[in-house]
Formats: C-alpha cells, sequence, structure tokens
C-alpha cells in the first residue's frame, strides 16, 4: 500500500508557521501539501501565544485570515511595565506612529488557518508517522511517511521544514550546514493559565528581585460555551 503525490512545495508541521506558509502559497497560486505528526485537535488544543504584534496581525491580513481576529480581539495599544516599585505605562500606539499588538490566542490563529485551508480543499496529512526528508539540497526533494498505514511519498520542487526546533527537518540538515545566532539565557519560563478575570485592560511586564514575571490575557476563555467540541487546553 504506497501513494505518490507530487506537489510544488511540501510543508512540514502544521503549526501556525506551516499554515500560514500554506495559506500565502495557495494565495500565490502555488501548491502545497502540508504534513502534520500529530492531530488537528491536538494542534487545537495546544495553548501557546496570545500576543500579536502588528507585523503578525498584517500578514494574517494579507493572507486573508484577519476578519475575525479584528472581531474577536483586544487591541492594546500599550502596555505596562513595573520596575523599581514603580509603574510605567508605555503608550506605544503614539510612540510608534500607530502600531498596537492584538491579544488573540494561537490557536484561535491556527483554527482560522485551518478553516481557511479546508473552505479551499487544500491538502492536509494529520497523524503521519515517520516522516523524513530527503535530497533537499537537490532540484528533486522528497518528503516520506505513513498515513493511516499508508507509505506516502511527497515529490516536490521544495521542503518548508515549518516543524519546529526538534523536529525532523532542523535535524536532517547537516550541523556544519546551520549558521546559528543565539543567546541563552540561564533562565525559563514557567506559564500558569488561568481562568480568571483580567488583573488589567493592558499586559504589564515586571523587573523584581525575584525575577521576571508577564501578565498577559487571553480573550477567549479557556473553556468556552462550545468546550465539548474543544479538547481540553494544554500548555506545552
Ligand atoms: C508558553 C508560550 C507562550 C508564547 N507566547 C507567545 C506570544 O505571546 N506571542 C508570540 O508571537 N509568540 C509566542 N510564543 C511563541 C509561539 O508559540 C511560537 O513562535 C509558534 O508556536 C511557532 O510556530 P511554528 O508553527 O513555527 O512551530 P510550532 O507551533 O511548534 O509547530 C510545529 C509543528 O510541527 C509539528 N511537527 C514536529 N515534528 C514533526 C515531524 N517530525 N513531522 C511532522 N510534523 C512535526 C508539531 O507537531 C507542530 O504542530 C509562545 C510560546 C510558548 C511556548
Amino acid at each position: 500500500m504506497s501513494q505518490s503525490i507530487r506537489t510544488q512545495v511540501a510543508i512540514v508541521g502544521a503549526g501556525p508557521s506551516g499554515l500560514l506558509l500554506g495559506q500565502l502559497l495557495h494565495k500565490a497560486g502555488i501548491d502545497a501539501v502540508i504534513v502534520e505528526r500529530v492531530s488537528g485537535d491536538y494542534v487545537l488544543g495546544r495553548i501557546r501565544a496570545g500576543v500579536l504584534e502588528q507585523v503578525t496581525m498584517d500578514l494574517l491580513d494579507e493572507a486573508g485570515v484577519g476578519a475575525r481576529m479584528h472581531r474577536e480581539g483586544l487591541v492594546h495599544g500599550g502596555f505596562d511595565m513595573l520596575y523599581g516599585g514603580t509603574r510605567h505605562r508605555i503608550d506605544m500606539n503614539a510612540l510608534t506612529g500607530g502600531k498596537n499588538v492584538m491579544v488573540y490566542g494561537q490557536t484561535e490563529v491556527t483554527h482560522d488557518l485551518m478553516d481557511a485551508r479546508a473552505a479551499a480543499s487544500l491538502p492536509t496529512y494529520y497523524e503521519a508517522a515517520d516522516v523524513q526528508v530527503f535530497d533537499f539540497d537537490t532540484a528533486h526533494p522528497r518528503v516520506t511517511f505513513t498515513h493511516q498505514g499508508k507509505a506516502v511519498t511527497l515529490a516536490c520542487d521544495f521542503i518548508a521544514g515549518c516543524d519546529g526546533f526538534h523536529g525532523v527537518c532542523r535535524a536532517s540538515v547537516p550541523r556544519k550546514s546551520i549558521q546559528e545566532f543565539e543567546k541563552v539565557y540561564p533562565f525559563g519560563w514557567l506559564g500558569l493559565l488561568s481562568d480568571t478575570p483580567p488583573v488589567h485592560d493592558e499586559l504589564i511586564y515586571v523587573n523584581s528581585p525575584r525575577g521576571f514575571a508577564l501578565c498577559q490575557q487571553n480573550p477567549q476563555p479557556l473553556l468556552p460555551a462550545s468546550a465539548a467540541d474543544r479538547p481540553p487546553a494544554r500548555l506545552d
């Protein structure tokens, strides 16, 4: 049981990068197939980002998927910074000539991109096992995977590795071909999801002797009325 498919671009990973790239390519008349390791429900249950910069809002509009974001997202023209025991409001909108940030959950962006993809009947293979990339530096790259017990080969012109730091694409590139620019900080983030009313109407960044904290809101409740249709929220 095997199948060969020809496409211009094989996209590995159906997170926001892969889905947005797929949508932009579709708008440009370039066909693409997306291959994702986990299920669509799993991707939608993966709570991560909540704040979109202006450049991201503009890109979502350009991709034709910004309508619900503008209806349901919360526009913030500034934020508060707390340090030395004093609170300072930064009027970002005035200081940048009109730029804002939008509080709109990454899962909602993903949802909108998935809906646009489904509406255009564009192919996405979820729960693809053993995804591997071959010959990506030649004129005839290939992506292979197993889907519902069938071995699938995607023959393409380009492979877009949108599968994150720990994905198969990065791991397939010889280490000497990757030039990294990185600053590693000796601490990490601890994210806590809380289903409570917001403490403030804009973001708050806090520097204190006990470390740095960010308090941000998500306009969508973690468990909305239609939660029965949604997988439980996770932070991973
Ligand atoms: C707690 C947290 C808060 C954040 N807050 C913000 C914020 O406020 N604003 C902001 O802009 N950003 C924020 N970010 C960053 C943002 O979430 C990431 O930049 C974004 O998820 C990157 O998207 P991506 O599509 O590149 O990667 P991912 O979302 O990681 O998607 C990669 C996809 O590839 C799939 N994949 C992996 N391996 C394979 C494989 N072998 N084969 C096939 N598929 C594979 C994965 O299942 C996944 O679906 C936050 C991140 C975290 C963790």
